[in-house]
This record gives C-alpha cells, structure tokens and sequence, in this order.
C-alpha cells in the first residue's frame, strides 16, 4: 500500500487525486484543506455566475468520494499547522497542491489607499471564502477602473455590471448579494497596459461582456488602432485573433443609450493612484506605445480616469510554504517534472501539481495533464517510496496531535446548511461566508 497526501483539494489537487486512484490500485490518497470546504477556486474563484465551469464541482466530488479517497479539510500545513516535516514522516509521498495564494502588486504610488483592492479581495468577498473581509467594495463608488485585462478583469468587471435578476440565482453570500444589488457603479473602466492583440483575456469570457443587460461595452477604434496587429490582425495566433475581431465588431457599433457603461482601455499604464479625503478618487495613465518587440514603451502623456473603486487584476502569485524549496522569481517550487527539487536535487517524496508548479497560468483543464505529469513522476517512485515503512493511519495520528479535520460527512453537512439557508431566504444554494458558520454546520453533523 502506497499512502499519498494531496496538499489542497482545488482542481490540481482533485485531479492528481484522481490520477493516483486510476494509475495505481495500490494507492491511498488524503486530500488535505485548510479550508472545511473542498474544490478551491472551483469553489472560492470561479466567478458565481459561471454554473457551468462551477458544475465542475460535480466531476471533483466523484474524485473525492472515491472509496481510496479521503477529504480531510480544517488542516493547516506549515506555519502554525502541521510541520511539511511531519507529513512527511505520515505519508509515503507528498503531493503540494497549494496553488497561488497571493496576488501580485503593482508597486505604484497609492496603492493602498482605502477604496484600492486586489481583484482576489473582491473575489474572495463574493465568493464568500472565510477569510475574506467585508470593506463596503462599491459602497462610495459610482466610477470603476480594472487594472488589468486577464480573464479575472473580466470576472470583476462584470460582477460591477449585473444585475439583481442575474445575481439573485447564484450561491453568493447574502451580504455580498444585497451590496453589489445596491451599488450605483455606473462605469466600469478596464485598463490594459499593452495592446487589444496582446490582453490575456479568451474571446468566450470577452463576449460575455456584450451580453450583460443594460450595459454597453465601449472601445475606442483609435486607441485599438495603435496596435498594428489590431489592423492587420490576420497574422495573430487564433486565440488574440478572435480578440481582436471580437474588438474591432464592437468599435464599429453604433453607442446606445444604456444605464451602464463598460469602457474597454488600452496602452495605459498605471502610475499613481489619486486621493481625495483620504480615499482614492482617480488613477493616473502614461499613454504607452508598442516597442515593436511586444512590449511597450512611455510616451510623456497622461490620463486621469476618476474612480472610487479600483481593483488591480494583474495575476497571482505563489506563496512559500515552509519547510519547501521556493523559486522567489517565479513564485513557484522548484522541480523537475513535478518531483520537488532541493538545491537542484530531486527531494524523494516530495511533488507538486498546479500553479505552485508551473505559475497562475491556464484554465481548470489545464491542471489535468500537469497533474498527470507529476503523478507519473510519483508512480515512478513508487518502489523506493514504499520502502519507507509508514505505520498505521496518518488520520489517527494527526487526530493525537491535535488536528480535527472535516471528513466528507462534515463537507455534506455544510452542503446542507448552505441549501437550508437559500431556502430560508427564498434563493437556491447560499453559501455561508464565516469560519464560525462552517465551522458549527461541519461539526453538528459529528463528522
Ligand atoms: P493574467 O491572465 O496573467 O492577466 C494579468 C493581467 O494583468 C494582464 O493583462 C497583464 O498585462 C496585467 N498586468 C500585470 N502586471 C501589470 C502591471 N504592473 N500594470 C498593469 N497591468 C499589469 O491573470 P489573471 O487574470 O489573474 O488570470 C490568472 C489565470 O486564471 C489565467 O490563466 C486565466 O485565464 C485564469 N482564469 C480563467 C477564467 C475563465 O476561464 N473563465 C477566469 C478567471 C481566471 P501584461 O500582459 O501586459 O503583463
């Protein structure tokens, strides 16, 4: 028998999970979570209105109910928790699933002001994660920028922009629900840096833009134009080509009469956010230009856009865990196909999957075949792994060190509490938004 922890139970972990059960009969996996609930940005990122990638959760949950397969949420690893060392000395192998936990900053005057967030901040609020902190996100603003043009821009910039018809069906937390219903944001302005042919959003999630009821997307044909690619866009990989049309269809449209606006920004880069009573009231733009080598360069000029929300949508970035190796530049932990190396050396044991392997980059699918890559890895291992004698149950002794996990019944028992929630409150599934609230739901059912 071959005992594997699974660090993190999002997407990467769920489907080395998987990957381990299919390849190997032999093999017992524990997906372990800080957080009680499973699934990770399935759950806490996906933006609520997408059911369909969040229905994801349906294909992970089959993972995780797989008879070899054991949820165990509610454990910390590292810092404050239970020692890299010690799982180590629990498990025949390893697997880090930790993601990218943090995001990155733009490193530019007033950042921090108050009514200036990351994107992940107001991610997390709507997503209802437990550590997540209510800062009344649209409570003063009526003017938006996004900095940023990925594909979580596109997420928050169309959160601002619906509706109470559209958001009252999600699973978002009622607070969140009742803010974003209440909100007077009227323009959302996001801002890329680059040109159209190079944003990093897909053409699926762009389009969706032009589909929000009472919003109109606003671009300006002159701004796009700056990019030679946006003329001739025939050259372009299909993925910015489709961009690209999708841009050019839009500044060809005749403006309408809408009630929200959301402007589509170009070849700005972000220098300095502006106060006004302590409070952020504008982000200051260079104009930028294409360097001819796909990058930009500063022209002199710039451009005031007034906002009293401003979320900077520029990535993730993967945190260090204690106790592993950690490549400061990339934000990753070192390896080679998915075996963890220590100052270049294999660390037998020891694996990663997912963003804290290869950066935060790629969609849900993505994680399918980094996570069998690393699995392969491990299996290959296997024979020298086993050799290690592993004595009795790794649960029973993380129980006698004090750990109190969350087993699956005590996830269902949350799952419950959420649907007795919606119901009370005339929604479908609401998702409760406190540790204490999970917490109480995961342990009345005696997990
Ligand atoms: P991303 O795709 O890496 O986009 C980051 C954006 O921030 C880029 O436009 C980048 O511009 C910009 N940026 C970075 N540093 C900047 C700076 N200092 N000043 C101004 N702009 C800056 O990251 P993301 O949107 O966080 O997405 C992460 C991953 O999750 C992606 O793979 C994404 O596709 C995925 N995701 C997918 C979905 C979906 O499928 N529906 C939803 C959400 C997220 P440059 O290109 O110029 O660096």
């Amino acid at each position: 028998m071959l005992r594997v922890a699974v660090v993190g139970s999002g997407p990467s972990g769920c489907y080395t999970a998987q990957s381990l059960v299919q390849l190997d009969p032999a093999v017992y996996v524990d997906v372990l979570d800080r957080l009680p609930c499973p699934y990770g940005l399935v759950r806490y990122g996906v933006a609520p209105d997408h059911e369909k990638i969040k229905s994801l959760q349906n294909n992970l949950r089959t993972v995780l109910e797989h008879e070899r397969v054991r949820f165990l949420g509610g454990v910390r690893i590292g810092t404050a928790g239970v020692p890299t060392a010690r799982l180590r000395e629990l498990y025949h192998a390893v697997v880090y699933c930790v993601g990218a936990a943090t995001d990155r900053h733009l490193g530019i005057p007033g950042e921090d002001l108050p009514g200036s967030f990351s994107a992940t901040q107001f991610v997390s609020w709507y997503s209802a994660h437990p550590d997540a902190v209510d800062d009344g996100f649209v409570r003063a603003a009526r003017s938006a920028v996004v900095i940023g043009v990925g594909n979580v821009a596109v997420d928050v910039t169309r959160m601002l922009a619906r509706g109470a018809a559209e958001l009252s069906p999600t699973d978002m937390p009622q607070p969140a629900l009742t803010a974003l219903t209440a909100s007077r944001v009227t323009d959302v302005h996001m801002v890329g840096r680059r040109g159209p042919s190079q944003a990093r959003f897909t053409t699926k999630e762009l389009r969706e833009l032009a589909g929000l009821p009472d919003t109109q997307v606003e671009v300006g044909r002159d701004e796009l134009a700056l990019d030679p690619a946006y003329l001739d866009p025939a050259d372009l990989p299909a993925a910015q080509r489709r961009n690209v049309e999708v841009l050019r269809g839009w500044a060809e449209s005749p403006p309408t009469e809408t009630p929200r606006r959301i402007h589509l920004r170009f070849f700005l880069r972000p220098v300095e956010l502006l106060a006004e009573a302590g409070r952020v009231a504008a982000v200051r733009f260079e104009r930028t230009a294409p360097d001819g080598h796909g990058g930009v360069t500063g022209t002199g000029q710039y451009e005031e856009i007034e906002a009293q929300l401003v979320l900077r949508s520029v990535g993730y970035r993967g945190v260090p865990l204690e106790g592993l190796p950690f490549d400061e530049q990339n934000g990753t932990v070192p390896h080679l196909a998915g075996r963890v190396l220590r100052e270049g050396v294999v660390a037998p044991g020891e694996y990663v999957a997912g963003w804290i392997k290869r950066g935060p980059t790629g969609v849900i699918g993505t994680n399918r075949p980094c996570a069998k890559e690393t699995v392969t890895s491990l299996l290959e291992d296997a024979d020298i792994l086993v050799r290690e004698e592993r004595r009795g149950d790794p649960l029973e002794a993380l129980r006698a060190e004090g750990a109190e996990p969350v087993e699956w019944p005590g996830w269902q028992s949350i799952e419950r509490a959420e649907a007795e929630l919606g119901a009370s409150l005339g929604r479908t599934v609401v998702k409760l938004p406190d540790w204490q609230s999970l917490m109480t739901a995961a342990r009345g059912q005696g997990s």
